[in-house]
């Protein structure tokens, strides 16, 4: 019968099944199986049919086959190494069945003399004669025998019969639960209800029916939920009141024609819907999406700027120092001459540092700039309303959440990033938040020239190099790291490093993960001012910091690098006027899929576009950031095959959000799908 409360036997402790034990529990727990709900999306990977039954005379070597028989005859010979024997026959003929390692008192009762047993498993032949070796299945009851029984990648430890006793119990047990989805969402999966899906999906014959409506009923319960999720957050911190900003459009004006550029569209269109934001009643809870260079910190400028101009302070956090210098220095050629701009950095020493912290807390600073340690518990300040945070991608939807409560309602949030992700997947990750996408670069921007090169033709690459230098130019020449014992190696980078230095002499640096903060500063300062020409390096060096001299970046073993990752590489050059140009080397020949990807790459400047194309090829796990940031796996659903599904839950999300329909019984859904702490305070 239903009950309220159904769903919670799912949320029970694994033990509290039959036939698992402390010992099975635990094994679980390392594979992240927590309770039975996790149990269930462990799926079959193929099934071994032992439904069919042989003959003793009709037995293949080497088959698994089932065998209805009668034990008559035991051999317990009592000398180590060698095995208990039991001598069994149908009408047909003999077999032996061997044990190592088993109890007598066990074997006599399981194959009780003179009863008829079926047994089943993988058929032997020793010295002429039938043999089954530690047979496993093994009953009184045929019809247990008798059936497929599905083959999972185990988990060592336990052996496929207990996981299908197992799972078979829990298929048996599983409760009614309440139907939470409407009629209409229903019809669309064939009104296949959670209980039924879940039994067909552990149906041996549907393994890897992915097409099916029970399928995807469960795929859509799993987008769903978590969408239901991100929209809860959403609702809850749109209906904080705060007092609303007044924008002074003037004032916004005068900064944006003191500019040597003007606004695309897409910036314009992002700083309206950031003014509406800033000027409502309602907190903003905001992301800014756009691709390397396509102009979101002038936004995000002109936003402080607003808000300063209403009487707010505003706090601006960069994930590294250099790239909080890089705003901080725009930040004072932009910023009206009486605007109170400071640094807050690692390196500010102690005196300082409580000088900036009294001022904040006296309203004496309009804007704070730094790295995450300008939301230390120690500052406070006066009369924040707006936070901004740069290239944020790291940050999983517990951390936002955290960080939309800080900072009080008064305050408005507006986040960054410049990972373009297909659209299913920022909704996913962000859906949280009310989105701003900028698409358009500038204008004046040149797309980059992407060419591909074997290592062997290096000299013309050299050749490319010098000419540019002459020129004036500056390039980035980017080394993988070599994992070695999982120790991270810079070698590569160091031997290119020597390798350049002997050709061009005095005119190149170096720059690894094992460089110190300080050193790495000071490198990035002298590239920055042209005082060398070529930068060697890991992948350490930020995408968001801006160097309009260098234009050429050359990329070794590109192979090693995802295409998102790629295309954000080389949005460090290309954001001056120059043409500039990105050499992607390889150390053999491309396969045909590998051609396919770069050619993604050179037919399109578009991280969106890149980013979908790639999904499209190597699925989503390994785009840029995925798995960094916290986003639950999903057990089913695929960005790629159920975009559909994605678009059916962001529609009745909609309607839900619009109509305002009570959410209660989606709650066994919440919980049961995702345990975050976020969900304990909604449901
Ligand atoms: P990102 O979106 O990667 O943070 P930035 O804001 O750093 O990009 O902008 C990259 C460069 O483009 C900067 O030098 C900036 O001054 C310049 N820029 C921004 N907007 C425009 C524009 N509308 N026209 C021309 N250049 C622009
Ligand atoms: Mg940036």
């Amino acid at each position: 019968m239903y009950n309220e409360r159904n769903y919670r036997f799912l949320l029970k402790d694994l033990s509290s099944l039959e036939g698992v034990g402390i010992k099975t529990a635990n094994l679980l727990k390392k594979k992240k199986i927590n309770n039975i709900f996790d149990l269930l999306w462990k799926l079959p990977k193929t099934y071994t049919d032992r439904s069919l039954s042989s003959k003793i005379k009709d037995l293949r070597i080497g088959e698994n086959q089932t065998i209805t028989l009668v034990p008559i005859k035991y051999s317990f010979p009592r000398i180590r190494n060698l095995p208990n024997r039991v001598l069994c026959s149908d009408e047909t003929g003999e077999i032996d069945c061997i044990f190592f390692n088993s109890y007598e008192g066990y074997i006599k009762k399981i194959l009780p003399l003179g009863k008829h047993i079926t047994i089943s498993g993988k058929i032997g032949r020793f010295r002429n004669k039938y043999q089954l070796t530690n047979p496993k299945y093994i009953s009184e009851n045929s019809s247990l025998i008798k059936q497929k029984h599905n083959t999972y990648s185990l988990t060592d430890g336990i052996s496929e019969k207990v996981y299908n006793k197992i799972i078979n119990q829990i298929i048996q047990k599983i409760p009614l639960l309440k139907e939470w989805h409407s009629k209409e969402i229903l019809s669309k999966f064939d009104n296949i209800s959670w209980n039924d899906s879940i039994k067909e999906l552990h149906k041996p014959e549907n393994i890897g029916n992915y097409k099916k409506h029970f399928y995807k009923r469960l795929a859509y319960d799993e987008i769903f939920s978590t969408f239901l999720v991100n929209s809860e957050i959403r609702k809850k911190i749109k209906r904080i009141k705060k007092k609303r900003k007044k924008i002074d459009y003037k004032k916004q004006e005068l900064i944006i024609n003191s500019l040597d550029f003007s606004l695309t569209n897409d910036q314009k269109k992002v700083l309206k819907e950031i003014n509406n934001d800033l000027s409502s009643p309602n907190k903003m809870f905001r992301l800014m999406q756009g691709d390397v260079g396509s102009g979101k910190t002038i936004v995000s400028f002109l936003a402080a700027i607003n808000t300063i101009n209403s009487g707010f302070q505003v706090a601006l956090m960069a994930p590294t120092e250099i790239l909080a210098k890089q705003h901080y220095n725009l930040a004072k050629k932009i910023f009206p001459q009486n605007f109170k701009v400071r640094m807050i950095s690692g390196k500010s020493d102690y005196k300082e540092k409580k000088e900036t912290l009294k001022n904040l807390e006296l309203h004496k600073i309009d804007i704070i700039i730094g790295t995450h340690a300008i939301f230390q518990k120690k500052v406070s300040f006066k009369k924040l309303g707006l936070i901004i945070i740069d290239e944020q991608h790291k940050f999983g939807v517990n951390q936002r959440k955290k960080l939309s409560d800080k900072g009080g309602d008064n305050c408005d949030i507006l986040l960054m990033t410049a990972t373009p992700i297909p659209r299913t997947l920022t909704m996913t990750m962000y859906g949280d938040m009310d989105l701003s996408i900028i698409r358009e670069k500038p204008m004046s921007r040149k797309p980059i020239q992407t060419y591909s090169k074997l290592e062997s033709k290096i000299d013309d690459v050299l050749k490319f190099i010098n000419k540019e230098i002459k020129l004036g130019n500056q390039i980035f020449w980017v080394c993988p790291l070599i994992e070695k014992s999982k120790k991270l190696n810079h070698t590569s980078a160091i031997k290119k490093y020597e390798y350049l230095c002997d050709l061009f002499p005095n005119q190149v640096s170096l720059l690894h993960g094992k460089t110190s903060i300080e050193e790495k500063e000071i490198i990035l300062n002298n590239f920055l001012q042209n005082k060398f020409k070529i930068l060697v390096s890991t992948t350490v060096i930020e995408v968001g910091i801006d160097f309009p001299n260098a234009n050429v970046i050359i990329i070794e073993n590109a192979n090693k690098f995802g295409l998102s990752q790629l295309h954000q590489l080389r949005g460090r050059v290309g954001r001056g006027h120059k043409q500039s140009s990105c050499i992607l080397l390889f150390k053999s020949n491309l396969s045909e899929n590998a051609k396919k990807r770069i050619n993604i790459l050179k037919n399109s400047n578009d991280g969106f576009i890149i980013s979908e194309e790639d999904m499209k090829i190597r699925g989503f796990g390994d785009i840029l950031g995925f798995k960094q940031s916290g986003i639950k796996n999903f057990k089913l659903a695929d960005p790629i095959h159920n975009s559909d599904l994605f678009l059916l839950a962001e529609k009745e999300i909609r309607r839900i959000e619009k109509s305002k329909e009570d959410i209660s019984k989606f709650k066994p859904l919440i919980k049961l799908y995702d345990r975050a702490d976020i969900i304990n305070d909604i449901a």
